[in-house]
């Protein structure tokens, strides 16, 4: 069975993904790799906008969910990878819960993020990719 990459982006942070597309090529170049990219919106985003505190509900989270799809698909478009082997998921709630969660569903082989935003000290594994490196049954590869 050809293998299976998540690839989970924070649309809100460009230069992260720059970092790992060489990463992500070489690896789909492989075998016949699929590559599941996963953007999630984090539950904050709606707290801020809403001050609700209490739900992850927002009335627009359609509309929300449709417009990270955009944006995800602006970035994976960056990625030098053939049109038919990609997926793209955009999902509302816990990031690291999520990207867990899909490496399961996908069963996937490998997960390839970066280790944390650029302005955080370079040796550090930001909260999400700490939890995946952890937490997950496959293999990850964190970039640098
Ligand atoms: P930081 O705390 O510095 O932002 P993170 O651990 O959140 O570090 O980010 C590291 C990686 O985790 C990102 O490069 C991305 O792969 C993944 N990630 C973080 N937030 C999200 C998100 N909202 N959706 C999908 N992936 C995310």
């Amino acid at each position: 069975m050809s293998k299976k990459i998540l690839v989970p982006i924070d649309i809100s942070e460009t230069e992260l993904t720059q970092q790992v597309i060489p990463h992500v090529e070489g690896y789909a170049k492989q075998d016949d790799a699929t590559i599941h990219f996963l953007a999630v919106i984090p539950d904050y985003t709606y707290f801020a906008a809403y001050g609700l505190g209490y739900t992850s509900i927002a009335p627009d989270a359609k509309e929300r969910e449709a417009a990270a799809m955009e944006s995800l698909s602006e970035i994976v478009a960056k990625f030098n990878l053939p049109e038919d082997r990609i997926k793209k998921h955009v999902l509302s709630g816990s990031p690291k819960d999520h990207i867990l969660q899909l490496a399961d569903d996908i069963d996937a082989d490998v997960i390839i993020l970066a280790s944390h935003r650029p302005s955080m000290s370079t040796y550090l594994l930001g909260s999400n990719a700490a939890a995946v490196v952890r937490h997950a049954k496959c293999s990850v590869l964190v970039v640098r």
